[in-house]
């Protein structure tokens, strides 16, 4: 049986749009994780376009299938032909038969899966079964596990299946009691950023300097605002436009949120997302890997040894 350690930290890391190096600081923060006392487990929450495997040297172990929604199914041999389950679907997914020989049918694509025709069909003739939307995977990594997802293309509820990706994920942590569960959020603020970010002890938002890097920033601060979870920021590409990390700067000032660090623009980033490999590892002495090494002290202060967030 399993048991529940309440030691457990959750650290999301969010952006409010991606391309912002978001995942680049998560693996190097994955690999710092690995060679201090906090090693933990990974959970890569973008099921839309899961890539922390990739610069993580990400093995897989297991797959599971993601049974996430439901869709209606009709036995033409009870069906009295009434027709009430037309009539009744809201989003046009019954057909009706063409001919005698025709049976009523469900279109899959088009059922939303509400099941009131299951409900109103005086003949008990359709019933409700659940439809694999997708996979969730457990992977090795050189750093510890990684749990990640993957959405089948036109499947909905990616909120859902990153909640499940990270029930697993903790409970792989609680199991072998790991301190700290990492979560690399999805890009937006939508529906799985909220499944991402629910339980967080806390959010490193990863902005970028640029016309809209502060609407950005604002608009995941403003998410996360609502769900009362506590938010440090970091810069990424910090140079590259002096007059953006002001207005950054200013931005989190007047707020009250601390920046954690600066990442300057480094060409061996890129490289290192080539090699496959979080920065800190490909090069430990790069500006970038010595930025995100400052930022791992700092956020390992505010979520083991009670700093706090000033
Ligand atoms: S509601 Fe039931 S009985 Fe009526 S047409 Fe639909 S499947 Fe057939
Ligand atoms: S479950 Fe809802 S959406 Fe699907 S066919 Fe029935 S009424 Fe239509």
């Amino acid at each position: 049986m399993l048991t529940k350690t309440s030691s457990l930290k959750q650290l999301v890391i969010l952006s409010g749009k991606g391309g912002t190096g978001k995942t680049s600081v998560a693996a190097g923060l994955m690999h710092l994780s690995a060679s201090s006392k906090f090693a933990g487990v990974f959970v890569d929450a973008d099921v839309d376009a899961a890539n922390l495997g990739l610069v993580t040297e990400a093995k897989p172990l297991e797959t599971h299938a993601y049974w996430g929604s439901q869709s209606a199914e009709i036995k033409p041999e009870l069906c009295n032909r009434c027709d009430l389950c037309y009539q009744v679907c809201r989003f046009n997914a019954i057909q009706q038969p063409r001919s005698h020989q025709d049976a009523y049918q469900v279109v899959d694509l088009l059922c939303e899966g509400c099941a009131v025709c299951a409900q109103l069909c005086p003949q008990s003739a359709i019933s409700m079964s659940k439809q694999q939307d997708g996979e969730w995977y457990r992977a090795h990594t050189p750093y510890g596990h990684l749990f990640h997802a993957e959405l089948f293309p036109g499947a909905e509820n990616s909120g859902k299946l990153v909640t499940t990706v990270k029930q697993f994920g903790k409970l792989f942590a609680e199991d072998n009691n790991l301190p700290l569960m990492l979560i690399d959020g999805p890009p937006g603020i939508g529906c799985p950023v909220i499944s991402a970010s629910g339980g967080a002890d806390l959010s490193l938002l990863v902005a970028e300097p640029g016309v809209s890097g502060i609407h950005d920033l604002e608009r995941i601060i403003q998410t996360l605002d609502h769900f009362n979870i506590p938010k440090v920021v970091c810069i990424n590409k910090a140079d590259i436009f002096p007059e953006g990390t002001q207005a950054i700067t200013e931005l989190t000032e007047a707020i009250g949120l601390t920046i954690i660090g600066r990442i300057p623009f480094d060409p061996l980033l890129p490289k290192s997302i080539v090699n496959g490999q979080p920065i800190t590892k490909f090069a430990p002495q790069s500006p970038a890997a010595l930025a995100i090494k400052d930022i791992w002290r700092r956020l390992k202060d505010i979520l083991f040894n009670q700093d706090g967030i000033e």
